[in-house]
């Protein structure tokens, strides 16, 4: 498979991305604890890795798709624009891209009827409102329609960014997979479970927060919360909204959420525990997308798909 950078608009020459291989969970998670049956969800892990994608790639950080007749996105926010001396206008800072999804990558993402390209932007300078961060833009797209307008070359860049918002362009490896609650466990069963899942590590060193659940970049599943879940609800229709993406600071660098084949190539992991699995060192400066996120946090996105228009908002555990 070809590995180099896609070029600027090439859509149709767009590699697929290739989901990353995993190793099974090693014991089954609903015979052991009958309390989590039916709390499994599928999810979308993303494995960003610093690369060159191109704007007909799936990417976190990487060019965007964007059609010639519709204005790069500003940040509105009075403190966000740079003070020129009159008579030339304050400027407003650029958004920047955060996340690019095509549908042919993300099988598991349900895209709106007419459209198969999702993109995320956002503000790289801070946010002082409650969510403390980034006044994100979500765009659901049609390739076709948005490739035939498509602007190539370079989208403007923000005038000041803090690192912290600020991604570097990576390559993503869709990978679908199936994992269970971490802070979304169920209320009542929590602290029993907590005795018995520290018992399951004692006897049998399967600790099931390693195993069954991720803290990653991905789509669907349950938000790779840092924090207390805080699940928002929507203000058209009074429901809980649905978890659509989480970008987290954090990738894993070891255990059983490490592909395998970034494992350390000098060691025989035939006869390790694949939870014991460590990364290959000459690999791990690739790993992720170098934003902090508010100190190892996350930025998690919400829709809801039965009110018109798709409302998203998100939450930030900075
Ligand atoms: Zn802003
Ligand atoms: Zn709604």
């Amino acid at each position: 498979m070809p590995s180099g950078p896609t070029p600027q608009g090439a859509v149709g020459r767009a590699r697929a991305a290739a989901p990353r291989t995993l190793s099974p969970l090693p014991f089954d998670i609903e015979a052991v604890f009958p309390e989590l049956t039916g709390t499994a969800r599928e999810v979308t892990l993303l494995y960003p890795r610093a690369g060159q994608p191109g704007s007909g790639d799936s990417s976190i950080g990487g060019p965007l798709l964007w059609p010639a007749d519709e204005p790069w996105p500003v940040c509105t926010e009075p403190d966000h624009y740079k003070p020129l001396s009159a008579p030339v206008e304050p400027e407003p800072v650029a958004m920047v891209a955060v996340a690019q999804l095509y549908a042919r990558d993300v099988p598991g993402l349900v895209f709106p009827a007419g459209t198969d390209l999702l993109q995320i932007l956002w503000c790289p300078l801070v946010h002082e409102d409650d969510q403390c961060g980034a006044g994100p833009r979500l765009h659901w797209r049609s390739t076709t329609l948005t490739s035939a307008a498509a602007v190539a070359g370079e989208p403007p860049r923000p005038h000041t960014a803090e690192e912290d918002y600020l991604p570097r362009p990576c390559t993503v490896s869709p990978t679908p997979a199936t994992e269970y609650p971490n802070w979304d466990l169920p209320e009542g069963p929590a602290e029993l479970l907590g005795e018995r899942f520290e018992a399951l590590e004692d006897e049998r060193g399967f600790d099931y927060f390693a195993l069954a659940t991720t803290q990653q970049s991905k789509v669907g599943g349950y938000p790779g919360w840092t924090q207390r879940p805080d699940w928002p609800v929507c203000g058209g229709c009074d429901t809980h909204m649905e978890h659509l993406l989480s970008i987290t600071a954090t990738e894993p660098v070891m255990g059983r959420w490490l592909p395998q084949d970034d494992r350390d190539p000098r060691r025989d992991w035939s006869t390790v525990p694949s939870w014991q699995a460590e990364a290959d060192p000459a690999v791990l400066h690739s790993f992720g997308h170098g934003m902090d996120l508010g100190d190892c946090g996350g930025m998690y996105f919400f829709v809801c798909r039965t009110c018109p228009g798709i409302p998203y908002t998100h939450r930030y555990d900075c």
